[in-house]
């Protein structure tokens, strides 16, 4: 399989290449040259495969010979083997064509970990075998800081720094990330607002040259491709445990950055049924206005109890619309320049094709709290605020439809007490083996928030 950039200003890459970079060198980000379809008759053959043995199916064709297949195979095993479920990915009805994916069964307690596991175990693979090390660079609104240091840890050839808003994620979130030992492993608080982060990790890729001789960047948020290619997985899963592919479904997911659903997005496009695919945000609402209103200006942004999804510009957002765009990079180009003009929109026959996609709903934390309180009531099932937000999603636009709605439950509620107890329901307790996290010693760096700070930073900390 080969890699094109969005911006379409590189050349073809391969799956190895791509995983060793963050944006591509023209700034845009890599996507499959072409997607892979699957028949139905194929899909429905992978009724009685193991996680395991479904993921290698569905990953194989985007990375080819590049990595052998019994290596992939034990790299894909080992990612999941610490999860505590055995279905890794459990499914939960709540009602009648009602259902919870459970996605927070890794060792950080959010979906991240499904692509971070892996991650980390493939750069580690590919780096051992060019005999190579790289410096990893990423920004977290909370959750993909922790997943990514706990799979990228154990390798001797990353030094890994994490910038996270100073004081705006949780403080389970934080201490997640900054009691993770290691040499290796750096936190920085930077005094800014996730997107701040994000901009100085972009222009931080831009640059380079604050590195070590021979070292370069490697991101490990959602531009990563590697990220994407493992969260298509579960929606094959969870779609075959409720008849599919003989019988469509749907899916909510609570989103910021575009990563989980444009994952949905691509499964539904390689051949499997779904009907619908709703885009549920916070009051961080762009996404939301877009789908409803072709509206993508951006507005101030609002900490939420939902802070994984506290996000203005969601960076992924550009590989959905290069196919929107018909995958011309100058017209791409040219909206993303446009991206701090007042109104930006599409034109009306593409937004049709938008709308035909997806649908969306916007939740505010007032409602949150109701519905977590409300789920509870009836069932007896916790859900973080993330999950309550796609679930309310998920009833707003597809009550009233046939097929089975299932909505991602992107994190374990111990991870957003604030939430649960506002709902009037006592905080839960940390699974056992975060038990004495708030025990244990933090580390991190409180910095400015400007770019020398960071890449400075870097200079004086990753190891020679
Ligand atoms: C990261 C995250 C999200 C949003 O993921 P996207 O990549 O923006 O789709 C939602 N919920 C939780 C708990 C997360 O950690």
């Amino acid at each position: 399989m080969k890699y094109i950039s969005t911006r379409g200003g590189c050349q073809e890459h391969t799956f190895k290449q791509v995983l060793l970079t963050g944006l591509a060198p023209d700034g845009g980000l890599f996507v499959p040259a072409e997607l892979p379809r699957f028949s139905l008759d194929e899909i429905r053959s992978w009724k009685e495969l193991d996680y395991a043995d479904l993921a290698m199916k569905i990953i194989t064709p985007f990375i080819g010979d590049e990595i052998p297949t019994d290596k992939l195979r034990q790299i894909i095993e080992e990612s999941y083997a610490d999860f505590d479920s055995d279905e890794v990915a459990p499914l939960t009805k709540l009602k009648d064509k009602e259902y919870i994916l459970e996605l927070f069964h890794g060792p950080t307690l959010a979906f991240k970990d499904f692509a971070l596991q892996v991650l980390g175990r493939l750069l580690d693979y590919v780096l051992t075998e060019n005999d190579q090390r790289v410096v990893i660079l990423g920004a977290t609104s909370g959750d993909t800081g922790s997943a990514a240091l706990e799979g990228c840890r154990h390798s001797d050839r990353v030094d890994i720094f994490i910038l996270h808003p100073h004081e705006r994620v949780s403080e389970v979130q934080r201490r997640q990330m900054t009691t993770v030992p290691g040499v290796n492993v750096f936190n920085l608080a930077v005094q800014g607002n996730f997107d701040d982060c994000q901009r100085i990790v972009k222009a931080a890729f831009a640059d380079q040259q604050f590195l070590p001789e021979g070292r370069q960047l490697v991101a490990v948020n959602s531009i990563n491709w590697a990220r994407i290619l493992m969260q298509i997985v579960y929606y094959f899963s969870a779609a075959l445990r409720v008849g599919g592919p003989d019988q469509a479904v749907s899916f909510s997911v609570p989103t910021g950055n575009f990563g989980d659903i444009y994952a949905g997005y691509l499964a539904k496009h390689m051949g499997l049924p779904v009907e619908r695919l709703v885009v549920a945000t916070n009051t961080n609402d762009i996404l939301h206005r877009f789908v409803s209103n072709n509206d993508y200006s951006a507005t101030d942004l609002s900490k939420t109890y939902s802070p994984s999804m506290d996000i203005l510009v969601s960076s992924n957002f550009e590989r959905y619309l290069f196919d929107l765009f018909d995958r011309n990079p100058e017209t791409l180009a040219a909206f993303m320049s446009g991206a701090d003009s007042q109104s930006r929109s599409v034109s009306e026959q593409q937004w049709q094709r938008v709308r035909d996609e997806f649908d969306s709903a916007s939740v505010d934390d007032a409602t949150t709290c109701a519905v977590i309180a409300e789920v509870y009531a009836e069932t007896g099932e916790l859900l973080d605020p993330h999950t309550a937000v796609g679930l309310k999603a998920a009833r707003d636009c597809l009550n009233g439809h046939g097929e089975p709605a299932i909505t991602l439950a992107t994190a374990h509620p111990a991870k957003f007490s604030d939430a649960i107890t506002a709902a009037g329901l006592a905080a839960p307790e940390l699974p056992a083996h975060l038990s004495d996290l708030f025990d244990r010693e933090e580390r991190y760096s409180v910095v400015a928030n400007e770019l020398a700070a960071v890449t400075g930073f870097i200079t004086d900390h990753a190891r020679r």
